[in-house]
């Protein structure tokens, strides 16, 4: 094993010890739960060695990164997330290569990703991603009352699943509330679509609370790969 393998394989095991207490805690199967790797900066060879350590659900949330990383892993037959805000014009580039784009939040968005997946021949599933932010300029997502819409014109659009919701906790404060309001939500479009049954909540510092509140995806980074260097634009 090399030091990198060695060090992805016990931040692995930490990561899954604390998906096992939290789901213990709140009486659920850790089997419900996917664990996604956020390999967002990190090369594509730690995405190797993480598919070599069971981890099967990769995020990202740039395409210009995420484009070349997807090929250049596609032996692995990994299931791609996409996580980040999405450009509408980026949506056909997306559709070309993720399975799951969690950061559906405008009319617009839905359309181009139809286009896209309709182009390259595949099924995209989507996620309504919620606002749970009340200042505006957040961190993107669409405002509770807007998603049943979104949620149903997913549903109806060629190319696209409808899979559930997601959201980032507001930053700097207690994610509980958030968690709660977002499990509201999820139930209802549940209501609506039966099928849709995934809640993408809990990232490295609040994966507890997500869990507590019924995620089903969460999305780590950092404790996973480590810190990550600033991204300069
Ligand atoms: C980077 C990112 C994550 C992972 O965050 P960590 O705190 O590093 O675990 C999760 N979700 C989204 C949308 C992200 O951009």
């Amino acid at each position: 094993m090399s030091a990198r393998e060695d060090e992805l394989a016990a931040n692995l095991a930490g990561v899954r010890a604390r998906v096992a207490a939290a789901c213990a805690a709140a009486g659920r199967d850790p089997a419900e739960i996917t664990l996604i790797a956020v390999t967002k900066t990190f090369p594509a060879s730690d995405v190797r060695l993480l598919a070599g350590l069971g981890i099967t659900d990769v995020g990202e949330n740039r395409d210009q990164e995420a484009a070349p990383k997807a090929a250049e892993c596609a032996d692995l037959s990994l299931t791609w997330h996409f996580v980040g805000q999405l450009q509408t014009n980026k949506a056909r580039a997306v559709a070309a290569y993720a399975d799951v784009v969690h950061s559906v939040d405008r009319s617009r968005l839905v359309t181009a990703l139809s286009a896209g997946a309709l182009r390259a021949g595949r099924t995209l599933r989507c996620l309504v991603q919620v606002s749970l932010d009340e200042r505006p300029g957040g961190r993107g997502g669409a405002a509770p009352g807007q998603v049943p819409e979104l949620a149903d014109l997913i549903a109806a659009s060629e190319g696209l699943e409808l899979g559930g919701v997601m959201a980032v906790a507001p930053l700097g404060a207690d994610p509980a509330p958030a968690f709660a309001r977002l499990a509201e939500v999820a139930a209802a479009v549940r209501a609506a679509h039966p099928a849709a049954t995934a809640v993408s909540a809990g990232m490295s510092e609040d994966l507890e609370q997500a869990v507590a509140c019924g995620a089903t995806h969460l999305r780590i980074g950092t404790a996973l790969l480590g810190g990550r260097d600033a991204i300069v634009r």
